[in-house]
């Protein structure tokens, strides 16, 4: 691998740009082309960081926390690079505005996690609504199923937040420790990495150029002209992620031919629970977000979705309340378990709210914001670490929305690798080697 990657970029290591330092801080200086060999020299140990976050969306931003408030990685140099503006503001939600459509469905593990980064507190002083009830059901009204938190013995089954919120808490929480991290407010083009000089020593003192030359260090070219170099590379820029097509891993996956159309919805009274219905083209879910607000996941083919998102907003709510209530088949008169003889298998696992009396959704009375399409597909990684390059979030794995799973995985994604970080600090491991197999193999299949 490491060889390939070389090979690859063997070609780019030639080209070292005399860099112009553009991140947020207050000490950017454009450096003279006068400046003497020393003084580059110099200048490049400013480029040199231990941890490169290529993608400062939601996992990118939870990782950097995560490495922020662990004892041994807390003190670690990291750069975080994306061109998302939002970046650049500590406070970027406007309050009182109706909530944006883009959310997420945050799992129990993921609410701790953020508790164990101190991230959670500012997603509590934002729009959020935890729910403890959800209705699963379909369109042939064969049957139902309800779970209930108290099954569990839960107060809440998860939290549907505002992905903006969780990107704002997590900066905000990185921005109030004092974590040596800057953000380079660009794109990454091109990345180089040379193997490993094997017989070299790991050593400290050795130059920017000197430990890029023995494979030590990867270099990373950005789009507006910044180079700078990071003994690991994380992938965390999403699902056309860049840093996995030039490090070379291959993918396994397909696209769905199906869209999903989001919006938010407002109700004549509050929504307290989730609720998801599968109807022929794809399921629709119906997501509490708090005041008389929903969220609207609704999957269905390309062309339908075209239709959906240009129809009249008379129409659209039409055919969601129909979507959500009795279209496309009648309601169920029983749950699973009253259909015992093709669900006997199941009794066994069934939780008790289960049989819980079936509801039907709240109407959909007004569409309170802007009807946004996704195209959905499957992607997976065939690998998710190399060397100096490890894959988090949906660079290693894009899923169907269907299950709310996505950034759920990408945050343990964020928690395990900084745990591995940390591991391989406290035996001495080169940062950039920590998730090779040879030195984590259990950690490695962790994600
Ligand atoms: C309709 C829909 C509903 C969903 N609902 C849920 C849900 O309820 N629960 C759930 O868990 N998941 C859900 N997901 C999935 C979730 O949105 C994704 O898993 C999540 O956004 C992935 O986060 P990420 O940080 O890995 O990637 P992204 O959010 O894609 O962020 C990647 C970041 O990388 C940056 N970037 C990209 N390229 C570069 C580059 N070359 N250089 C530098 N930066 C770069 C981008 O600017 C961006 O900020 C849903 C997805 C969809 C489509």
């Amino acid at each position: 691998m490491n060889r390939t990657v070389a090979r690859k970029f063997g070609s780019n290591v030639n080209r070292l740009r005399i860099p112009w330092r553009q991140p947020f801080s207050n000490d950017a200086v454009p450096i003279s082309s006068t400046s003497n060999a020393a003084n580059l020299e110099k200048e490049s140990e400013d480029l040199r960081y231990d941890i490169a976050i290529v993608g400062g969306g939601m996992v990118g931003l939870a990782l950097a926390c995560s490495l922020a408030t662990r004892p041994l990685t807390k003190h670690l140099t990291v750069a975080i690079i994306d061109s998302n503006l939002a970046l650049r503001r500590k406070h970027f939600i406007e309050k009182e505005v109706h909530p944006d459509p883009r959310v997420s469905t945050v799992t129990p593990a993921t609410i701790s996690f953020f508790k164990d980064i101190g991230a959670w507190q500012y997603v509590e002083q934002h729009r959020h609504a935890y729910f403890d009830k959800m209705q699963v059901w379909d369109y042939t009204g064969l049957g139902y199923t309800k779970y209930n938190a108290r099954d569990a013995n839960k107060e809440v089954l998860g939290c549907v937040v505002e992905n903006k919120v969780l990107l704002s808490s997590l900066l905000s929480r990185l921005q109030d420790t004092d974590f040596q991290k800057k953000i380079y407010p660009s794109r990454l083009t091109s990345m180089s990495i040379l193997p490993n000089s094997s017989s070299l020593e790991v050593d400290s003192t050795l130059s920017v150029t000197a430990s890029f030359t023995h494979g030590r260090l990867a270099k990373l070219e950005l789009e507006d002209g910044n180079s700078l170099y990071a003994k690991l590379v994380v992938g965390a820029d999403g699902g056309k992620s860049r840093v996995r097509e030039l490090a070379g891993f291959r993918t396994t996956g397909w696209n769905y031919s199906q869209n999903a159309i989001i919006c938010t919805v407002e109700h004549a009274v509050e929504n307290h629970c989730a609720w998801q219905r599968f109807l022929p083209a794809g399921p629709i879910a119906l997501l509490p977000i708090g005041d008389k607000f929903s969220n609207i996941v609704w999957t269905m083919n390309p062309k339908e979705s075209s239709e959906f998102k240009s129809m009249s907003e008379d129409d659209f709510l039409k055919a969601l309340n129909y979507a959500l209530d009795h279209g496309y088949g009648p309601h169920p008169t029983s749950s699973l378990l009253g259909n015992a003889d093709i669900f006997s298998w199941l009794k066994g696992v069934v939780s008790r709210s289960a049989n819980d009396c079936f509801e039907i959704p709240p109407k959909v009375v007004k569409l309170a914001s802007e009807r946004m399409a996704f195209p959905l597909s499957l992607r997976h990684a065939n690998d998710y670490a190399s060397n100096r390059v490890v894959l988090i979030g949906d660079a290693a794995h894009t899923v169907h929305p269907l299950a709310g799973q996505g950034v759920n995985l990408g945050f343990g994604d964020a928690s395990t690798l900084s745990s591995v970080i940390s591991e391989g600090i406290a035996v001495g491991t080169d940062i950039g080697e920590v998730c090779n197999r040879t030195n984590h193999p259990h950690n490695i299949y962790c994600y």
